[in-house]
């Protein structure tokens, strides 16, 4: 599990603001409006990799 003092270092790469952890498996940066995913218990910082939450989250089209 992510426990609060880890989440409170963890910054978004791109606006260094703090994220979000969300329990399907990723961090959200509610400023850039992106998910970062957690796989295997590592989260992927890469901003190229990170998908935009709208499209992710949010069924409409
Ligand atoms: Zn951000």
């Amino acid at each position: 599990m992510i426990d609060e003092k880890l989440l409170s270092i963890l910054v978004c790469p791109k606006c260094k603001g703090k994220l979000e952890y969300r329990e399907d498996e990723a961090f959200i940066c509610p400023s850039c409006g992106l998910k970062y995913e957690i796989r295997d218990g590592i989260p992927n910082f890469l901003i190229d990799e990170a998908e935009p939450i709208d499209a992710s989250s949010d069924g409409r089209d």
